[in-house]
């Protein structure tokens, strides 16, 4: 093979590496960013649950004592029965057994409401537990690793940049611009096999004279659609 062509292979190769680095540089705090979201967004919900579960249960002692104190208070006004006097104070005393009844009831139901929810949120918080201390866990552990691959992405690139000056220098300045003026311009591989007598990249079909050319692999061919350099990789 050409000996341009082959350095120039080996470029493209490094050159992909570097643009994927280039893409990890990007990506790999974004991945970062969203686990950290994960387990914060996981905790959140839990401590909310959790609190709210609290806050329920001191509803429901809040309302045993008070359902306790109303009722008791019914006791003392129907031991005042046995003492009233007059039908004014009877119809006034009725009044307030049968409003400590009603408050009683509506109480006792609120009750029953929040120890439905309490069973509820004693189910969930058990749940989002097990998973939240998972998450955890799991992101801990990831997010370290992705930390690594930050911190040596930079040093992956130097080395890949050197080997690129490298081999830049043994590359001829003709084929060196042929190669950037079609990376820049197209992108993606510059130097590509021919598919069934067509360039593999743009598909274009080629000239008889040209195949026989590129086969042989003496000169440096390339599509006159797209510019490639085209090599053969024994197809036909
Ligand atoms: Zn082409």
């Amino acid at each position: 093979m050409h000996e341009d062509i082959r350095l120039l292979k080996e470029l493209q190769d490094i050159d992909y590496w570097i643009g994927e680095l280039e893409r990890s540089k990007a990506f790999l705090p974004d991945m970062m960013k969203n686990l950290q979201e994960q387990m914060a967004s996981m905790a959140a919900d839990l401590s909310q649950k959790k609190a709210r579960l609290q806050q329920a249960q001191i509803e429901v002692k809040d309302l045993e004592i008070k359902i306790a104190e109303t009722k008791e208070l019914k006791e003392k006004y129907q031991e005042q029965m046995l003492t009233i006097k007059t039908n004014k104070e009877y119809d006034a005393l009725v009044a307030q057994i049968e409003g400590a009844k009603t408050e009683v009831a509506k109480d006792e139901e609120r009750c029953l409401e929040l120890m439905t929810e309490i069973e509820q949120l004693k189910v969930s918080v058990a749940g989002l537990d097990e998973e939240n201390a998972t998450i955890q866990e799991d992101n801990a552990g990831r997010l370290i690793d992705l930390q690594f691959q930050i911190d040596s992405v930079q040093g992956k690139m130097d080395e890949k940049e050197a080997y690129r000056d490298n081999l830049v220098r043994k590359v001829s300045k003709t084929a060196m611009a042929t190669y950037e003026r079609v990376r820049k311009g197209r992108g993606g591989d510059v130097v590509v096999a021919l598919r069934r007598g067509a360039c593999g990249e743009c598909f274009k079909s080629q000239p008889p004279q040209k195949i026989q050319q590129i086969k042989k692999g003496t000169t440096m061919e390339t599509c006159a659609s797209c510019g490639r350099i085209l090599i053969w990789e024994g197809e036909e």
